[in-house]
């Protein structure tokens, strides 16, 4: 049984043109893009024409692409190469919601005694702006921001964000991660300074993604080695991987209105269908502002693990707050920085669907739910979350 994969912001499938054009990267066009000879140069040729389709997809020149392994070692350098870079500033800008690439990123540095200030987000998940324009100060090295949740789909307002770190000269790094090949993205109508950006969450390739270093930023490389990627991001290049990043920034390019509205409306359709059955059911996050991909449900008094395992028995995959060490999903840190009760926050499940997914599939997972959330009601002591 091929399972119903709900679950697009965890990861994609890698789109069929894009294998196609990694493959002969791993076969014959195997060369080092460092060496002089023929095989080197066509290598070469290839990186850089990934780099310019990256380039186009948001809009941003060829040269400020640094290609890295993904998501996470974008955020890092982003973080902790602009405070390597700019040593007179340790303040940093952030928010309650953001990522573990960031979050973790964050905390660690405030443990080394970094001051880092979390801006607050309201119920809908939206960040608090004045919050935001009030934490920066004049020691302040970098604010870093996603542009949407991982886990709700909330889009936070980067033009405005970006104006007022402008307005105040701190740089602003963004974890797009989650926003590129859903969102148009536009860096030349967006100041910015750094954003990140991740192949396997847009049909590409897992562990290829870059970090954008426009013009004028200072970062400092957190690797030493050869001289590639301008010196930010030395080691061999990934060439399948980045060819891979490429040709799904140029698929993600070709996505119309109309591709949008129809992911929108079969997310729409699992929502309405999940609301309409359950009445204690509830979405979290704006949802007049957030990408057309996610709706996060919660399960008022059930417990996320429980439907989620329950879910993948019925070949169902969907997704919760992230796992903690010992195995048990702990209440997301997102919902709690929301403010959602307890009760709900552990009940929570996000489905995200793709360009991929089809009509037929949303109606199995609503077929299939009723089953799992009445048996689990009954389990379930009332009031508790299973806990
Ligand atoms: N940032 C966000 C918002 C994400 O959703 C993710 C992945 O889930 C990452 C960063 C990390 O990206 P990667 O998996 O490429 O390291």
């Amino acid at each position: 049984m091929t399972p119903i994969y709900l679950d697009h912001n965890a990861t994609t499938p890698v789109a069929p043109a894009v294998l196609d054009a990694m493959l002969p990267c791993l076969r014959e066009r195997f060369g080092n893009p460092s060496s002089l000879h023929v095989a080197g140069q066509q290598a070469r040729h290839t990186l850089e024409r990934a780099r310019e389709q990256v380039a186009a997809l948001v809009r941003a020149a060829p040269r400020d692409i640094v290609f890295t392994s993904g998501g996470t070692e974008a955020d890092n350098l982003a973080i902790l190469g602009t405070l390597a870079a700019t040593p007179a500033r340790r303040h940093i800008v952030t928010t309650t919601v953001e990522h573990a690439a960031v979050r973790s990123c964050c905390q660690r540095l405030e443990k080394d005694g970094y001051p880092v200030s979390w801006t607050p987000v309201d119920r809908l998940g939206r960040l608090d702006l004045d919050a935001f324009a009030a934490a920066l100060r004049p020691d302040t090295a970098l604010a870093s921001v996603m542009w949407a949740n991982n886990e709700t789909g909330v889009i936070f307002p980067i033009a405005e964000l970006a104006e007022i770190c402008a307005a105040r000269r701190v740089p602003l790094h963004v974890d797009a991660v989650q926003a590129v090949g859903k969102l148009p993205i536009d860096l030349h109508a967006v100041p910015v300074t750094l954003l990140s950006l991740s192949a396997h969450k847009f049909h590409g390739p897992k562990g290829a993604g870059a970090l954008v270093v426009r013009k004028g930023a200072r970062l400092r490389s957190q690797a030493v080695g050869g001289h590639q990627e301008r010196d930010i991001r030395p080691g061999t290049e990934n060439i399948a991987g980045i060819v891979g990043l490429g040709a799904a920034a140029e698929l993600a390019q070709m996505l119309t209105p109309t591709d949008d509205a129809r992911i929108a409306s079969l997310r729409d359709r699992l929502e309405q269908g999940i609301l309409s059955r359950f009445p204690t059911a509830r979405v979290n996050g704006d949802a007049a502002r957030r990408v057309a991909n996610t709706t996060n449900v919660s399960f008022e008094a059930l417990n996320s693990e429980a439907i989620l395992i329950a879910l993948s028995e019925a070949g169902i995959c969907a997704s919760a707050g992230s796992a903690c060490s010992s195995g048990a999903i702990e209440p997301s840190h997102v919902l709690v920085a929301m403010g959602v009760e307890e009760r709900y926050a552990r009940g929570m499940v996000r489905f995200s669907v793709s360009r991929f997914t089809t009509a037929d599939e949303i109606d199995t997972a609503l077929d299939v739910l009723p089953g799992i959330v009445e048996r689990l009601m009954q389990l379930a002591p009332a009031g508790g979350a299973g806990d």
